[in-house]
């Protein structure tokens, strides 16, 4: 549960350095709120060494604000050079554009 938690926390709004960010953006697929989720492209990826290049993994759990309490999993994949190359959703779907600052 703490893992979790820790996730969730990243979500709370934070207004720090400017660093490359990658935004999520879905809507819960039980009760239709969108949620949207930055990450951080230098702070928020786990490295993995596979093949000739590493690829950069993360995973966000979202949790709406209604009383939904449903848990939406997102998990990216980046390559070397921390461009989305994969990315996966459970609990909901992914909407809109991605902005990456
Ligand atoms: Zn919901």
């Amino acid at each position: 549960m703490g893992f979790f938690q820790k996730f969730a926390r990243l979500l709370s709004p934070q207004k720090n350095v400017a660093a490359p960010v990658y935004w999520v953006h879905a809507r819960c697929s039980r009760c239709g709120e969108e949620l949207h989720a930055r990450v951080n492209l230098y702070h928020d990826l786990s490295i993995e060494y596979a093949g000739k290049q590493p690829t950069y993994h993360c995973r966000k759990v979202l949790i709406g604000e209604n009383l939904c309490f449903q848990k939406l999993e997102v998990r990216l994949t980046f390559d070397h050079k921390r461009q989305m190359i994969d990315r996966q959703i459970t609990g909901g779907t992914f909407i809109g554009a991605e902005e990456e600052a």
